[in-house]
């Protein structure tokens, strides 16, 4: 492709709109522009990256069996009634009405549309297992739809959906899409790691995200730096403390302290000089039934909501409004406490394994010393595995490693779905014995606009993308340095059409500018191999590639120089 003809607007600064990084250099390198808040245009550049993603997620999914099909965007309202999720998506569903006032939706996922495809088709084992996908846009109505395409309204989705006899097969599959999905993001070149998830809205019980890596990702993750597993702070599990024996002395009890006006952990710990590992915090939380709950974890610990609401088995789960507090502690924020406190109680694990503790007393301006948690702790107080996961913890599954924190965007996500839609569909199938039962399924997405994003957030630098050679738009870009000068101009022509002949996918910038201006624009657009043509070099014969990810430039004489850089290149990828 020659530049002058190609429509990449690149901008020389950053859109006001856009807070990270991957919107920026998106919109600067002229890959997509925005229509309207969380709907986007992709240009050319920006669409070729996106073909080059799909292209990796078709070879692979086909080659594990699955079928591309592709379902209608506009689902009608009866097919989500009966799923009951009609009800319960909330605003994220675009609804619309047709001229004759029937409800549809635009599809946020599929799950209804293809259970209700293959309940009319598919009758007997025999015709088991399925493995259907589709690549297709969504539309999610995001309360904050921000940071470019990573949390777009409008998306490009891969969604598949399996269907099985029985949960054993569904579980066979669901571990050969964790390993398709794994070929992916390798394939992709992109730094990831498979983290164990939550299942949220679409239910089942066996599922994991593959976050890529970035420090700019909404996602904590907590990983073993021995092992495979990793989830989200909120959910990583942590080792349980060994049980403490803690000995005191007859007669000692927790003791009153005036803490004026000192409300929080850091306030109180500097005002008595204590390191915040040695308070408890209470947490006072009103569940879904409206029943409030005291939560305890240690002064240095942050709660996992997660994880305290899966412990209660509660829906829903607020902090306590000031009211409640006093009504349930006696005294204004900032100075409830174990001692004395009449609410179920939960408590972090790690509480066991403290010897004393400081926590409020229950009273306004006062905090008790000398609180023994095995002794102090009201009886019933249930404890169990509470809080986020820190770095440095160790590992539960293998014993051996420590977590290490990073931060990750979710691009796609497995589950095990079970029997969920195809019970509520009445999708269901004659076993072996002749029974009818519900088709076991399996759904399986890949955020392939997200996946976009999400390469430039973990690979760009202050002049621009660095894209990883299997998604780059182009992977080598030529800049003569001076297209007036004809022999610098018919190189440069010579070099691109040989590069052509070898099926490089090259951009020639052939536009008669400044070589800074033409090296920006490289820079910025992120192509993998650069390749210079200019006089001084010309006259030795040879020619500089310069590798967009560091390293050394190379000379490259120019006779060999389109062999050499196309296996540089990688042809045939
Ligand atoms: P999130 O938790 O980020 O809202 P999700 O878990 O609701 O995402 P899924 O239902 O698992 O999303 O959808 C499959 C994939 O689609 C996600 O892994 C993600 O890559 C992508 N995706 C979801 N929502 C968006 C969005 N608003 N913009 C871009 N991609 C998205
Ligand atoms: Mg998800």
């Amino acid at each position: 492709m020659r530049l002058t003809k190609f429509f990449a607007p690149t901008l020389k600064d950053d859109p006001t709109d856009a807070d990270v990084i991957s919107h920026k250099l998106l919109v600067r390198a002229g890959m997509i522009r925005q229509v309207a808040r969380g709907i986007y245009d992709y240009l050319p550049l920006g669409l070729r990256v996106i073909r080059r993603i799909e292209k990796i997620v078709r070879e692979e999914l086909d080659q594990a069996g699955c079928q591309e099909i592709l379902m209608p965007a506009i689902c009608p309202a009866e097919l989500w009634e009966e799923s009951g999720r009609w009800g319960h998506y909330g605003k994220e569903l675009l609804r619309i009405r047709d001229r004759n006032d029937r409800e549809f939706c635009f599809g946020p996922t599929h799950e209804e549309v293809v259970t209700d495809l293959v309940r009319g088709e598919i009758r007997s084992y025999r015709d088991l297992p399925k493995n259907l996908y589709q690549v297709q846009t969504k539309f999610r109505d995001e309360v904050r739809p921000r940071f470019g395409l990573m949390r777009g309204r409008e998306f490009l989705m891969k969604d598949g959906y399996s269907f099985h006899a029985d949960r054993e097969d569904a579980e066979r599959e669901y571990h050969e899409m964790y390993a398709v999905y794994e070929r992916i993001f390798t394939r992709c070149g992109l730094e990831f790691r498979a983290v164990e998830a939550d299942t949220g809205a679409i239910g089942g019980s066996l599922s994991h995200e593959f976050q890529v890596l970035a420090s700019s990702g909404e996602d904590e993750i907590a990983a073993c730096d021995q092992c495979l597993y990793a989830a989200n702070i909120e959910k990583a599990e942590i080792k349980a403390p060994p049980a403490r024996e803690t000995a005191f002395a007859e007669g000692e009890a927790p003791r009153l302290v005036e803490t004026p006006e000192k409300r929080t952990i850091e306030e109180v710990s500097s005002f008595l000089d204590l390191p915040a590992a040695h308070f408890l915090k209470t947490l006072i939380y009103v569940q879904a039934n409206g029943e409030p709950v005291a939560a305890l974890v240690r002064g240095d610990h942050k709660i996992s909501e997660a994880k305290l609401r899966s412990l209660l088995g509660t829906e829903a789960l607020t902090l306590a409004e000031p009211d409640v507090v006093r009504e349930v502690t006696g005294a204004p924020v900032g100075f409830a406490g174990p001692v004395g406190l009449s609410l179920p109680i939960v408590a972090d694990f790690a509480l066991q394994e403290m010897a004393t503790a400081v926590a409020g007393a229950n009273q306004a301006d006062h905090h008790l010393l000398d609180i023994c948690p095995s002794r102090d702790l009201p009886d019933g107080t249930t404890f169990a595995d509470l809080r986020q996961a820190q770095a440095g913890e160790t590992c539960p599954r293998c014993e051996n490693g420590k977590y290490q924190i990073h931060r990750g965007i979710e691009s796609g996500q497995v589950f095990y779905l079970g029997t969920k839609y195809s019970e509520a569909l009445g999708a269901t199938f004659l076993n072996h014995q002749g029974k009818e039962r519900p088709l076991e399924m399996g759904c399986y997405g890949i955020g392939i606009s997200r996946t976009l994003a999400a390469a430039v957030e973990q690979s760009h630098d202050e002049n621009g993308i660095i894209w990883p050679m299997p998604l780059a738009p182009f992977t080598v870009q030529i800049v003569p340095t001076k297209m007036k000068d004809d022999a610098i101009r018919a190189a440069a022509e010579s070099l691109y059409l040989d590069l052509c002949e070898r099926k490089v996918d090259v951009l020639l910038d052939d536009r008669d500018e400044r070589p800074g201006v033409k090296f920006k624009d490289a820079d910025l657009m992120g192509t993998p191999l650069r390749i210079t043509i200019g006089p001084r070099g010309l006259e030795k014969g040879i020619v500089e590639m310069r590798p967009r990810a560091g390293g050394e430039t190379e000379e490259l004489p120019l006779e060999t120089a389109g062999a050499v850089i196309a296996e540089r290149a990688g042809v045939g990828r």
